[in-house]
């Protein structure tokens, strides 16, 4: 996404607008911009240590107070709270809040004397609580590149019909940056990379994360080489319909390639046929629970018969639900 993004003719004025010197790419200078203020936010309170610390200090020092909503009934509930306080954004709260959109930041007209000058509203109902401490820096992302002149008119974050505008991307990636913050996982990261210690780490910085989230943005940022392959029993999208259905195998449907792995010229790529002897497959056939097993990359092949270079692997594979996890951890 970021190749696209510094490109984008809309993120460059964003970074001049906040004042940013822009010479080749402007989302890295955004990013920075907002690990400037971060850290300035740390500084100030350098006893916040943990991932969801962050996340309330953030708030706070960009001015918003999350409400959750949990139940329509919830959001019925705070329309009436707002609506009574003599908040005209009330009567936007439902129609903001549509099925693509997971929260909405609105600036308080009268805020009281203790209040904070924004709302962010975080939609936790059905599938979306999942994603619900992402959406809070999704949100906080937002007030993260505020100019001052925007800050002056901003009203609400989602304008209908803009959800996939670059601007939304791009605080997408501000998120991402944040919610798994690279110095804060560090004093967790020492030991070697298991599920054991991403639920240790999970538990300590942020236990309101998903677990789903927690694997991904803590394998990113773990500072060893590792690789996370997601495996289901999927068909291969490219195959013509006939073929579609003999095509079905356990397949890597999605796959992180950590920095540090990436640093070691490791690549795998998705919807790779798991091989038929790592532990992935044997988990997923024989219904285990987990399990684990040293391998060797090459096992693994393109459609094209084209292997992956010789290098030695460990693999430890867990099932959640119909879906394998394996960390492959080269040695
Ligand atoms: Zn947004």
């Amino acid at each position: 996404m970021p190749t696209k993004l510094h490109k984008n003719p809309t993120i460059y004025t964003l970074a001049t607008d906040l004042g940013l010197k822009v010479t080749t790419d402007p989302v890295t200078a955004i990013k920075d911009h907002c690990h400037r203020q971060i850290k300035r936010f740390l500084k100030e309170f350098s006893h916040c240590t943990t991932l969801s610390g962050l996340l309330d200090l953030a708030a706070q020092k960009l001015g918003t107070t999350f409400r959750e909503i949990h139940s329509d009934a919830d959001l019925v509930q705070l329309t009436q709270e707002y609506a009574d306080r003599g908040e005209t954004c009330a009567a936007l709260f439902n129609s903001e809040l549509t099925d693509d959109v997971y929260g909405v930041t609105f600036k308080l007209l009268r805020p009281g004397k203790f209040d904070l000058p924004y709302i962010s509203l975080i939609d936790c109902r059905g599938s979306k609580k999942q994603r619900c401490y992402f959406t809070k820096w999704h949100e906080l992302g937002h007030l993260l590149i505020l100019t001052d002149q925007r800050r002056l008119s901003f009203k609400r974050t989602h304008a209908l019909h803009e959800l996939k505008s670059p601007e939304e991307s791009m605080v997408d990636v501000i998120a991402g940056e944040f919610a798994y913050y690279a110095p804060m996982v560090r004093p967790y990261a020492k030991g070697s990379l298991t599920f054991d210690a991403i639920d240790a780490a999970r538990t300590a910085l942020c236990p309101e994360g998903s677990y789903h989230s927690a694997l991904i943005g803590l394998v990113n940022v773990w500072p060893t080489p590792c690789v996370l392959v997601e495996a289901k029993w999927a068909g291969k999208k490219s195959s013509s319909p006939g073929q579609y259905f003999s095509s079905f195998a356990l397949r890597a449907v999605s796959v992180l390639v950590n920095d540090a792995a990436r640093q070691h010229g490791i690549q795998l790529h998705k919807n790779f046929r798991v091989p038929e002897r790592s532990v992935i497959h044997s988990v997923f056939t024989e219904s285990l629970a987990e399990g684990t097993g040293v391998e060797d990359l090459c096992w693994w092949e393109s459609s094209d018969g084209t292997r992956l270079e010789k290098r030695e692997i460990r693999v430890s594979a867990k099932r959640i639900g119909d879906t394998i996890h394996a960390l492959l951890i080269p040695r």
